[in-house]
């Protein structure tokens, strides 16, 4: 059941950073995930502060210099929609389109997406796990099958749940935020943490503070971008192994190669193994193999999910493919 709270709706974003200092006030946007946090008691709020009547960080626009400007309150419906992105960025489209329900991505926002607590089942049941505080992890030695193969350090294995998170990664676009202290930027790479450095924090946000926009670089000539997602069933799913590659083409060769994976890590995985045994490189089968080796070759899989390590360097050689198809 919902616990009580109060809810207000201030129409300017000072307001709205003013409310949200109280003690026990959580910021509210489309609510898809909040809500669950609240009935689930993962986050506990009196007060539920709606950005929703800030009509200035909806939509998307191209400035004059070619980058893309995505207002926090754009729904994923509108990003999976929107021609300019499908133009300049296919591969973040793809990632939207996967995105939960249609229903769902009527609602949430973009904002949500990248700021949305993690799935895993002993956190959003009744286990008092160290992420809510507890003293120990139940994943860990338990039932781990969708948790993490990298980064998990052995002491929180949840995998990041974003869809559209690595491909913004891979884009190196950037959150502008504002809060009590003002604005700042932050790139989408900085903006989620790692249980090493705080398991109990999903972002590096201060309290008080909200992504106004998102930031995207303008696309370099022979920009080529795509998501893949594999879920266990082919109805709303969170991902068990995904993949947003930004690959920039240069006479043949790759001249820049990011490669974020995705259902792998407590933060968006960002595969430097994978990126170096493609740079320089043309696609040719051999460095497609190569790279797709070195993307799982340092992963710590759990008890019951070493199936992700042929997953993700199947799944790798498939979408290197297709880019070698396309370029
Ligand atoms: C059944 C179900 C299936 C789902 N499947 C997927 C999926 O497949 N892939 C996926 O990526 N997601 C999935 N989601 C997660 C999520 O609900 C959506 O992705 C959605 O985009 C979240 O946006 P929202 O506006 O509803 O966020 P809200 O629920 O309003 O907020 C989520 C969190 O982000 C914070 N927040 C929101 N906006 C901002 C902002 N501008 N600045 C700072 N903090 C902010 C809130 O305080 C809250 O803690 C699913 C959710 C459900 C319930
Ligand atoms: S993986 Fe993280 S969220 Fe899940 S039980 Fe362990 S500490 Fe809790």
């Amino acid at each position: 059941m919902l616990p009580k709270f109060s809810y207000v709706r201030p129409n300017t974003l000072e307001n709205s950073i003013s409310q949200l200092q109280a003690e026990g006030a959580a910021l509210h946007a489309g609510g898809t995930d909040l809500l669950g946090c609240l009935r689930e008691k993962i986050i506990h709020s009196e007060i539920l502060v709606s950005i929703s009547g800030l009509n200035e960080l909806s939509g998307i626009r191209e400035t004059a210099g070619g980058e893309l400007r995505i207002g926090a309150l754009t729904t994923i419906t509108e990003i999976g929609e929107s021609q300019l992105i499908k133009e300049k960025y296919p591969g973040l489209a793809l990632a939207a389109a996967e995105v939960a329900s249609p229903q769902l991505r009527n609602q949430g926002t973009i904002g949500g997406n990248l700021c949305q607590k993690p799935r895993c089942w002993y956190y959003r049941g009744e286990f008092d796990c160290l992420r809510k505080g507890g003293d120990k992890c139940f994943a860990l030695n338990g039932e781990n099958q969708f948790h993490a193969i990298f980064g998990h350090d052995f002491i929180c294995a949840i995998t990041h749940p974003s869809d559209t998170a690595p491909i913004l990664v891979a884009l190196d676009a950037e959150v502008l935020v504002t809060g009590p202290q003002g604005e700042r930027t932050i790139v989408v790479a900085d903006l989620h943490v790692l249980p090493a450095d705080n398991v109990q924090a999903e972002t590096v946000l201060d309290r008080g503070e909200i992504i106004t926009h998102i930031r995207i670089p303008p696309p370099p000539r022979g920009l080529y971008t795509s998501y893949r997602k594999i879920r266990a069933r082919q109805s709303w799913d969170f991902a068990l192994a995904g993949a947003a590659l930004a690959l920039t083409m240069e006479g043949g060769r790759v001249s820049r190669a990011a490669v974020v994976l995705s259902g792998a890590a407590p933060i968006p995985w960002r595969s430097r193994e994978a990126e170096q045994a493609l740079t320089g490189k043309p696609l040719s089968g051999e460095t497609i193999a190569a790279a797709a080796q070195a993307a799982v070759a340092d992963a710590k899989p759990l008890r019951a999910n070493d199936y992700k390590i042929a997953m993700f360097r199947g799944m790798l050689e498939e979408e290197l493919h297709k880019a070698r198809t396309a370029a």
